[in-house]
C-alpha cells in the first residue's frame, strides 16, 4: 500500500450512510472537462437503514451495457420502504455511471473496465476513482455483497448466479449458501479467466460474503432475465435477515467450470456458426461452432471443439468474431 492509500476519495456522497430512512441521492465525483468546468460524475445511490443489522451492497452497471442488475436495483431502489428493512441496503444500480450512460462495457472518459481497477487510485482516472471509493468506502460497510452482470454486447449467457472457490471455507460455504437462496435457473461454482483487479477478488479478499451473477446478455435484457435478477435480489434481502421472511428460491440446477479447457478461443477472424445453442449437451470434440473467412467463397471453415463434456453455458453473441474473442464456456452439470 502506498502514499496513495492515505489521500481522501474525491468522491462525496450526498447521502449519509449512517441515517435512518430512505435517501435517494449522488456519489458526486468532480470530473473537470470541457463541456463542465467544474463538473462532475453523479452516480445515483439509494441508501435504507432501519436500526441495527447486516449491510447488503447492491450492485449492476458495474459493466456499462449489461441492464439486469440495473433495471432490477432502480425498480428495487423505488420500492423498498425502511419499515421492510432491518439493517441497511446501500444500492448503486450504476457502479460505472459513464460506461452505463454510454451502453459500453468500459468507460468512454478513460476506457475504463471497472472490474478490472479494483483496488483502485483515489488520484487515478475517473475509473480507478470510483473503485478506490468502492474498495476504501461502500466495501468496508458491507457484510453480503451482490455485483450483477450479464453478458454485454459480446457474450450470452444461460441465466446463473455465482460464487468462487475459495481459500476460506467458511467464507466460501456462505457464499455457496447466498447463491442457492438466489434462486437463479443455474447456480454456478465459478472460475475467472483472470481474476486479478475484480471487484470479486477485492471483496473476497476483505471476507466478505460475495456473490455475482450472469443472468443474459447481447447488451439488453428480457422480461424473464430482469424478473430473476429481481427475484434473486429480493430472495439474497431474506437470507441476510434485511427483509422479513424466508427466502423462495426458484430450482436451480447447479454446474461447475473445473478448469480451463472450459473456454474456448476463436484463432481466427470471420463469420461464426453456432452448432449448439446455450443449455445444449455438448461432448469433449464436439464442434461447437464453425468459422468462416469471409473473403472469398469455397474456403473451408475452422472448426471451435469442446474441450471437455458438458453443456453450453456462454457463447459469443455478435456473427462475426474476431481471433482471441471467446466463443463458447461449457460448464458441467454437478446437481
Ligand atoms: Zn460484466
Amino acid at each position: 500500500m502506498g502514499i496513495q492509500h492515505l489521500r481522501r476519495s474525491p468522491i462525496s456522497a450526498t447521502v449519509d450512510f449512517d441515517a435512518h430512512g430512505v435517501q435517494h441521492g449522488f456519489l458526486r465525483l468532480p470530473y473537470s472537462r470541457d463541456d463542465s468546468a467544474w463538473g462532475s460524475v453523479m452516480i445515483p445511490v439509494t441508501v435504507v437503514r432501519n436500526g441495527e443489522g447486516p449491510t447488503a451492497l447492491l450492485t449492476g452497471g458495474n459493466h456499462g451495457d449489461e441492464y439486469e442488475g440495473p433495471a432490477a436495483l432502480f425498480d428495487l431502489a423505488r420500492r423498498l420502504v425502511a419499515d421492510e428493512v432491518r439493517g441497511r441496503v446501500i444500492i448503486v444500480p450504476a457502479m460505472n455511471y459513464p460506461a452505463f450512460l454510454a451502453g459500453t462495457r468500459t468507460s468512454p472518459i478513460d476506457r475504463g473496465n471497472m472490474n478490472r481497477s479494483f483496488p483502485g487510485r483515489p488520484d487515478g482516472t475517473v475509473t480507478e476513482k470510483i473503485a478506490d471509493y468502492f474498495q476504501r468506502v461502500l466495501l468496508p460497510l458491507a457484510d453480503v455483497v451482490l455485483d450483477f452482470h450479464s453478458g454485454g454486447k459480446t457474450l450470452d449467457f444461460l441465466p446463473f448466479c455465482a460464487a468462487h472457490v475459495l481459500a476460506d471455507q467458511a467464507q466460501e460455504a456462505k457464499a455457496f449458501e447466498y447463491v442457492s437462496a438466489f434462486g437463479a435457473p443455474y447456480s454456478m461454482k465459478m472460475l475467472e479467466i483472470d481474476a486479478v483487479g475484480m471487484y470479486d477478488t477485492a471483496a473476497e479478499e476483505m471476507g466478505k460474503v460475495f456473490i455475482t451473477t450472469e443472468l443474459g446478455g447481447g447488451g439488453t435484457a428480457t422480461a424473464r432475465s430482469i424478473g430473476i435478477a429481481k427475484a434473486g435480489v429480493a430472495n439474497v434481502l431474506k437470507a441476510a435477515g434485511i427483509l422479513k421472511g424466508s427466502a423462495a428460491p426458484a430450482e436451480t440446477i447447479w454446474l461447475d467450470m473445473p478448469n480451463g479447457d472450459c473456454f474456448a478461443f476463436a484463432e481466427d477472424g470471420g463469420l461464426i456458426e453456432p452448432m449448439v445453442d446455450l443449455g445444449d449437451q455438448v461432448e469433449a470434440g464436439d464442434v461447437v461452432a464453425r468459422i468462416y473467412p469471409v473473403g472469398r467463397t469455397g474456403a473451408a471453415p475452422s472448426e471451435i471443439c469442446a474441450k471437455m463434456s458438458g453443456i453450453l453455458c456462454a457463447r459469443h453473441f455478435p456473427g462475426l468474431v474476431k481471433a482471441g474473442d471467446c466463443v463458447a464456456v461449457i460448464a458441467v452439470v454437478v446437481g
